[in-house]
């Protein structure tokens, strides 16, 4: 796709889908691009997801990119400092003020990718993505395969030894002995207590 981005001032990008999308390869290439044009390039995970790895950004597919981990949306603006473009990674786990901070960064002339989550594994949208997706000039929402069907995974799937998780478990468990799958819509399998919590 051909986009005329702002010329002036700066603008935000948000690349969101359910898990294995592709939205970390995704930053990783533009990124990349970026810093190969010249432009000087940070990119910011959160603490929490110390997954992989705590200094690099790490598609499933193995793909990597230095990046700086942060414990709060603070100690990211803090240490911005000279970037032009700045990406945020998983970005559906930071406080609310992530919001206000993107956009002060694009006001200040920066481009700023944000990639995360739009949804939950109960399937609702997570944490501050609504609003950054809201504010965003250029949105991309990519698909997953579907691990049962093959077909367009928009959803992510938790399993606790096989079955659906819980609805009512935390949103966030980090390090434990939940798997992840990406599932389409009608593949996606609510928790056996989802109708309870519902209603
Ligand atoms: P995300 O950041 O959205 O979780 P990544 O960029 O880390 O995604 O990983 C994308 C890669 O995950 C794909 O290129 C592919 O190699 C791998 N992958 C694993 N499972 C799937 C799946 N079900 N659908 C698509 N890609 C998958
Ligand atoms: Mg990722
Ligand atoms: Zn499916």
């Amino acid at each position: 796709m051909i986009r005329i981005p702002p010329q002036r001032g700066g603008w935000l990008e948000v690349i969101c889908g359910p898990m294995f999308s592709g939205k970390s390869e995704e930053m990783i290439r533009r990124l990349r691009r970026a810093e190969i044009a010249g432009q000087r390039v940070a990119i910011f995970k959160p603490r929490i997801d110390d997954r992989f790895d705590a200094t690099d950004v790490v598609s499933h597919a193995g793909a990597r990119m230095r990046a700086i981990a942060v414990s709060s949306v603070a100690e990211l603006q803090a240490r911005v400092r000279d970037a032009e473009v700045v990406g945020i990674d998983e970005v559906q786990f930071f406080e609310p003020a992530v919001v206000p901070a993107a956009l002060e960064l694009a006001d200040r002339g920066l481009r700023v990718v944000a990639a995360g989550l739009d949804q939950d594994f109960r399937r609702l949208p997570f944490g501050p993505i609504p609003e950054l997706l809201s504010h965003a000039e250029f949105v991309d929402k990519l698909q997953a395969v579907c691990h049962r069907c093959g077909g367009p995974a928009t959803t992510t799937q938790r399993l606790v030894d096989g079955a659906p998780a819980p609805y009512s478990g935390e949103t966030v468990v980090v390090g434990a002995a939940e798997q992840y799958e990406a599932r389409c819509r009608g593949c996606h399998e609510p928790g056996a207590d989802a109708a309870r919590a519902a209603a």
